[in-house]
């Protein structure tokens, strides 16, 4: 296994969440883009409930659990294509995490992970460098790397760096991020008014009705409290038909 050679300043902040890399699980979440993943608590490998199903996905599933467990094969003939055996053990990993990040165990420690800047910002400049979470668009592996939401302006996007592109979304999954917020409220930033890029020429607004205007930017307003959200409902079903926007 290749040691960490990362030395982003970024992800080095020494906290109780400093990998433990004599176990197999410490030495994977320590490795050049793993930054993102929580290190799973041992019991709830341990507990056949929150394994299930998964030995249909996972080729070699016996081994692999036991390699993330760091247990030696009993009779001492583990297969020989170690490689093979470290494939499976990873898309083992992956498939309990995206269930062990929704536990109140896994969801605390993404939470502290959040709170360090351990995923990054929202690259848009509107956000105000806004903290965002990882997410995928599939809970299924083999579809698409992982994304990262902004719970400022709603939306996704590719990780800024490359060596996060092998990483699946399915190992944080199409719940996790909705859930955080859920559950940890206070951690939506209070932006009063999501504010919207203005675009100019010469000084002048680029017309609503121009191929390349602002057409219909207001959709990407968003009211400041559940009331603002409630007139506004009330008013585009009043019986003079949809809100008037002229
Ligand atoms: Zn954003």
């Amino acid at each position: 296994m290749e040691e960490n050679t990362d030395d982003s300043e970024l992800y080095e902040s020494q906290s109780d969440l400093s990998p433990d890399m004599d176990t197999w699980i410490g030495a994977f979440c320590a490795l050049s883009g793993h930054e993102y993943f929580a290190e799973i608590a041992e019991d709830f490998i341990e507990d056949d409930f929150n394994l299930t199903g998964l030995s249909a996905f996972v080729p070699h599933y016996k081994e692999a659990l036991e390699m993330i467990l760091d247990v030696e094969p009993e009779d001492g003939t583990r297969t020989p294509d170690v490689m093979l055996i470290e494939n499976s053990a990873e898309l083992l990993y992956g498939l309990i995490h995206q269930r062990y990040i929704l536990s109140r165990q896994g969801i605390q420690q993404m939470a502290e992970k959040y709170d360090l800047g351990h995923f990054g910002h929202c690259p848009r400049v509107f956000c105000s460098s806004t903290l965002v979470l990882p997410v995928g668009r599939y809970d299924t592996p083999g579809n698409e790397n992982v994304k990262l939401f902004c719970p400022s302006c709603g939306d996704i996007y590719t990780p800024p760096n490359s060596r996060f592109q092998d990483i699946d979304g399915a190992y944080f999954g199409t719940t996790f991020a909705n859930l955080f917020f859920e559950s940890f409220p206070d951690l939506v930033p209070k932006i009063k008014q999501t504010k919207l890029y203005q675009p100019k020429i010469y000084g002048f607004k680029v017309s609503e009705r121009a191929k390349t205007g602002p057409r219909m930017s207001w959709l990407r307003m968003k009211p400041d409290s559940a009331e603002d959200l409630s007139n506004f409902q009330r008013l585009s079903s009043s019986p003079a038909g949809s809100v008037n926007m002229e």
